[in-house]
This record gives structure tokens, sequence and C-alpha cells, in this order.
């Protein structure tokens, strides 16, 4: 039975005059991501997309797919009928028939958008809900509590056919490219990628830096931020991955400046060579992964410090959240096995013993002026690295 993808998008349809710009957005950020996995044919009407998979087989690759475009609410599969009722019930019967097992409760809805369509929604409902409860003797018409709602769609060109319950979660959010451009700054941890995502998800696409201190860091670790850049870009399609040489300002900050300051003017320069990055590359904000209070470098005042060092916008979307919500998070986007993997990172080879958990900035620029600071930085910026990387 020829079966076709149906997708329903959620906030575009608050956008009023701008809705075809989203929309057009949409369906191009849903090409692209389908183009190396199937032919396929996509197009919108009345707030739904389409999408005809040529190869039946690929139907889950698609779905798995459609489950990760920002902007889609629910995605489901349905049968195609022909816009005839006898054709609908029939239809409906064989499709529908590992969903309406003995002792089922089921109710029918339906959707008239084909005003041409000579039965009115509740004649609809009437005749392929007493069609389907004479065909299975052991269904139950149950319309206040059904186990299974049988949805009958009566549309421009065809009429469709499923299960409610079978329909799958989209990602929400609004589609990427609708939101101009943010800078992730990108650790191999937990934080930083379920951050970057959740910008992501408000349609910012998203440009990634990451702060690498070979030797102290391994290879390893480096492809491990790749990975992760990888996964976050399922979501978002390519991402330009900066890579920073860090050392050089890691070894003269341990020799000039005070030990339990470190890790604040660590910060502040990772800010400071993300911010330049940003404005070279026409990213309007920053992005982090702090949790107020997680660790000595996230106390409230700590982050007045690291903060203080850039003029950007800087998001913080994990602020509020605890670790479990974090690792939840991270676990359901995908990024959260990668993560945890144990290679070292630039901060934990450089950590001080006794970081400051209530600094004040007046202190933090006093042992910063110990540093060529600008001087630092151009030296790291001329060293940066660009990996375009794709969805894995
Ligand atoms: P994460 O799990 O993202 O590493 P964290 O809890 O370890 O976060 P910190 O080490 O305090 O936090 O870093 C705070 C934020 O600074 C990170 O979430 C990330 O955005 C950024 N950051 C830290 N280290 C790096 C790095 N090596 N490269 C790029 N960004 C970094
Ligand atoms: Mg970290």
């Amino acid at each position: 039975m020829k079966e076709i993808i149906l997708a329903k998008y959620g906030e575009i349809i608050l956008k009023g005059g701008n809705r075809p710009r989203f929309e057009s957005i949409l369906v191009n950020n849903i090409r692209n991501s389908l183009k190396n996995v199937a032919e396929t044919k996509v197009r919108l009407a009345q707030a739904t997309v389409y999408v005809e998979v040529q190869d039946q087989e690929k139907m889950d690759i698609v779905m798995e797919r459609l489950s990760k475009i920002f902007g889609l609410v629910t995605i489901t599969r349905a049968a195609v009928c022909e816009k005839d009722i006898e054709d609908i019930k029939a239809k409906a019967k064989e499709y529908l028939k590992n969903d309406l097992t003995d002792g089922k409760r089921f109710k029918v809805e339906a959707k008239r958008s084909d005003k041409q369509f000579p039965y009115k929604s509740p004649q609809i409902c009437l005749e392929v809900g007493g069609f389907l409860d004479d065909e299975y003797p052991e269904i139950i018409v149950d319309v206040h509590n059904p186990d299974v709602t049988v949805k009958v769609e009566i549309r421009d060109f065809d009429a469709y056919v499923y299960a409610d319950e079978n329909k799958i979660q989209g990602q929400g959010g609004m589609p990427i490219g609708t939101g101009s451009k943010a800078t992730l700054l990108l650790s191999g941890g937990i934080d930083s990628p379920v951050a970057g995502h959740m910008i992501s998800k408000r349609g910012v696409e998203i440009d990634a830096v990451n702060f690498f201190s070979f030797p102290y860091t391994s290879e390893r670790a480096k492809e491990k931020v790749i990975t992760l850049a990888g996964i976050i870009a399922r979501y978002t399609s390519k991402i330009n991955l900066y890579i920073v040489p860090f050392t050089e300002i890691q070894l003269q900050i341990r020799d000039k400046c005070p030990e339990e300051h470190m890790t604040l003017i660590m910060r502040r320069f990772m800010m400071r060579i993300a911010e330049k990055l940003a404005r070279k590359h026409k990213s309007h904000a920053l992005i982090t992964g702090e949790s107020v209070g997680q660790v000595a470098s996230q106390t409230l005042a700590a982050l007045d410090v690291t903060n203080a060092a850039v003029d950007m916008p800087i998001l913080q979307p994990l602020v509020g959240m605890d670790k479990i919500e974090i690792v939840n998070r991270a676990t359901e986007i995908g990024t959260f096995e990668t993560s945890i993997l144990p290679y070292e990172d630039c901060c934990t080879v450089f950590t001080p013993k006794h970081p400051t958990t209530n600094p004040k900035r007046e202190n933090i620029e006093k042992s910063e002026s110990k540093l060529d600071v600008e001087t630092l930085i151009e030296a790291a910026l001329a060293g940066v690295e660009m990996i375009e990387v794709y969805p894995d």
C-alpha cells in the first residue's frame, strides 16, 4: 500500500506575513537533509509538509531524519487513499490491522479540507467507524478514551489514513536559518553540546570554536570534539568548527598569574578569541554551557568576571538547569556517549587546586595585566584551523 509522510509544523504558524519565508526555509532544510538519504518529493500545503518517498524501504531513515528537523512538531506515516469513501474504508481496514487488535477501543476523527468531498466530517467518521466496527468485531467504539484514534484527512490531491498514536514528536523550535548565527564554545564536555542544540533549536545557525592545548591534549580529544560537532550537525546541517591553539596562552597564564585566578583568566581569553572569530564570521552572539553554581568558575561572581571580557551577547541556555536535566538532554540528542569519553580537555590539564569562587573584576584584571593580552590573542588567531563538519 502506498504510504506518505505528513509532517506538521508549529510556531511558524504565528509568523503572519513572514510565514511564506519561514515555510520555504523549512522545506529547503528538509530537502537538504534528505538529499543523500533517499529520493523524495517534498511539498507544503495547509501547514503540513508532504514527503513522498520513492523507495518505500527508505521510510524509516527518512522518518529518522525528519525527527531532527527544527520546526516540525509531529511526523507521521499515513496510507494514501483515493478521495473515495469506499477506498478510504478499505485502506483503513488494511493499513490499521496491527492497531485495531482485539479489545482495542477506537474512534475516528475526520478532517475535510477539500470541501468538494461529498461527505462532511461527521459523516466520514460514521461511515469509516461503522465499517471498521463491522469488519473487526472485537474492537469497541469509545469516543472518550480511545486506544486508537483513526485519523482520516481529506486534502487537496488525496485522502490519508493513519492512527494518531503512531505519530512521533518532532524537535519543535524554528527552522535553522531563520535566526541568523551564533558561535558555540564547544568543549569535549557534556554541557556545551546541549547548549548549542538548545540555541540552534531557535532557528540559529551555529559556528563552533574549540580551544586545544597540543601536546597536553591528544589528537583523540580533538577527534572527540569533531564527533560532537557532527552530532550537533545532524540537526543543523553543516558546522564550521574553528580549532584554536591555546597552549601558549595557558603556559603564560600558569607562569605569570596567581594560580587561583588561572581558570577565570583562561576563560576570559576564550571569550575574547571567540568574539573575534564571531565578528569575523558574521555571528551575533556567543553560546556557552555554564549552569549556575556547577563549579567554581560558574558562580555568578565568576560569570560576571568571565563575561565582562567581551562586548557581545552571551547565550547560556543551561544557566538554570540541574546536571541531571542536562545529562537527560544530552542523552536525547545523542551527544552524551561521546561526551563521557575520557580524553583530557584543555581545562582539565591546567586546573588550579583552589580556584577562587568569589572573584573581583579588579583583582582578575590586575593579574591579567602581567600578560600581553592582544599579542597572545593575535598569535592564537593566526594558528586557527577550520574544519567543515557534516552530519555524521
Ligand atoms: P562542558 O561540559 O561544556 O565542558 P563544563 O561544565 O566543563 O562545560 P567549564 O569548563 O567551566 O564548564 O566551561 C564552561 C564553558 O566554556 C563550556 O560549557 C564551554 O562552552 C566553554 N569551554 C570550556 N572549555 C572549552 C574548550 N576547550 N573549548 C571551547 N569551549 C570551552
Ligand atoms: Mg568541560
